[in-house]
């Protein structure tokens, strides 16, 4: 779109970065729902191929309406970032059905059997088991530190010249662990490394990675992003343009993991407001967090807005707020959490996050319930731990179901 003056805030580009005027002067994103497209003649077939015509072809290589929300999150992620010549940065983003599937296309088209990737040891379960699983049997092995500690960082880096790539979550569960994005990307660019970063707790409106110098960020849209809870979606974004036009596309057309045309449209209404939520959802995590912090039920809260919270600095260095998810001990364990979850009356009990409800999960009985105790211990999910993705619902009601559940 062709704006005359440049756009101050992400509100204005979530809604006015794609085309103002659609066919049939649609205003909203049309529901491209068609497999294929079709050609006039041979020659411009052809010429589709060959990307002199850069019409649609197949929807599994692209679609206009996944082109809409992959334009508006690049547009988000890169909202007032210079390039090394100072020019705004431009960045290529590829939708994919699942964040699952962007995680897939970004490892697999970055690595091959034989490198490592350096990770930290807080990361989202899927992609836990996406590294030692899926990855470990392709011949490329996660290396797992603690990488709040950048001396455990330079260490691994330094000892071990197969690892290729960085890969870094912040905040990541249970504990809402921060690492440091800048610091951590200094040292894996001095040995010229891959640095990637999975910002889907915070957002680009949050938290911009690319500042830093990442390569690659990746987000599930399943959750802020889209915020209702109406699709699973991922979406890998990245600044080489021309590693992201031929490798990436190609990998992400090879494994499959394309978008659904509904899925992106859903996507595309869900980030308009992607602002307002986050200053609201913010705000209340902040409310709820300072009102569990003094509670007598509770034993303790990790949220990096709190005090306590050991990476509130990073947080603080690296975030606009400390986001909207935060887990919490009550002091009477597993039986505590089960009823304190089962006596919930407005807040909802699932798991997922990022949804404009409040969401309220028990690990120890739900996501982890099949992980052996002093396993998942490990982790820091113990039986009387609660994760709270914190709603965009009016406070004083968000208050007053935890308190009532809490008697
Ligand atoms: C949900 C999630 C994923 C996986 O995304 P899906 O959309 O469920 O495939 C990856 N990373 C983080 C941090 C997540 O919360």
């Amino acid at each position: 779109m062709e704006n005359k003056f440049t756009l101050t805030g992400i509100s204005s580009v979530a809604m006015h970065t794609t085309p103002k005027v659609f066919p049939e002067y649609a205003h909203l994103t049309p529901i491209y729902a068609t497999s294929t497209f079709t050609f006039d003649t041979a020659q411009q077939g052809m010429e589709r191929f060959m990307g002199e015509d850069k019409g649609n072809i197949y929807s599994r290589w692209g679609n206009p309406t996944f082109k809409v929300a992959e334009e508006t999150i690049a547009a988000l992620e890169a909202f007032g970032l210079k390039d090394e010549n100072g020019n705004q940065l431009q960045l290529k983003a590829l939708l994919h059905a699942s964040g699952q599937a962007a995680m897939t296309t970004m490892f697999m088209s970055n690595l091959k059997a034989g490198d490592k990737v350096l990770s930290h040891y807080s990361l989202y379960g899927g992609t836990h088991e996406l590294l030692h699983k899926v990855l470990a049997a392709c011949g490329v092995e996660p290396v797992i530190v603690d990488m709040r500690d950048l001396n455990k960082v330079e260490e691994a880096i330094k000892n071990d010249p197969a690892i290729k790539m960085v890969h870094m979550e912040t905040p990541a569960n249970p504990t809402i662990s921060c690492v440091d994005i800048e610091e951590i990307t200094k040292i894996a660019k001095q040995k010229n490394l891959i640095v990637s970063v999975d910002n889907t707790f915070a957002t680009c409106y949050l938290q911009q990675p690319f500042r830093y110098g990442v390569d690659f960020v990746f987000h599930s849209t399943t959750k802020f992003l889209n915020g209702h809870g109406t699709a699973i979606g991922g979406v890998l974004l990245g600044k080489d343009l021309n590693f992201m036009k031929t490798k990436a596309w190609k990998w992400h057309a090879l494994l499959g993991g394309n978008s659904n045309p509904f899925d992106a449209f859903l996507l595309g209404i869900g980030m308009k407001t992607l602002e307002v939520r986050m200053e609201r959802h913010c705000s209340n995590a902040e409310a709820v967090a300072k009102f569990l912090e003094q509670h007598s039920a509770i034993a303790h809260v990790n949220y990096p807005g709190l005090d306590s919270h050991p990476d509130k600095a990073v947080a603080q260095k690296q975030m606009k707020h400390p986001g909207a998810v935060m887990s919490f001990e009550l002091k009477g364990g597993l039986d505590a959490g089960k009823t304190f979850i089962d006596k919930l009356q407005m807040c909802v009990r699932a798991v997922s996050l990022g949804t404009v409800d409040t969401l309220i999960s028990h690990p120890a009985s739900m996501t982890h319930f099949g992980v052996k105790k002093e396993e998942r211990e490990s982790y820091g999910i113990t039986d009387g731990l609660i994760r709270m993705s914190v709603g965009i619902e009016n406070i004083e009601d968000i208050l007053n179901d935890l308190e009532q559940a809490l008697k």
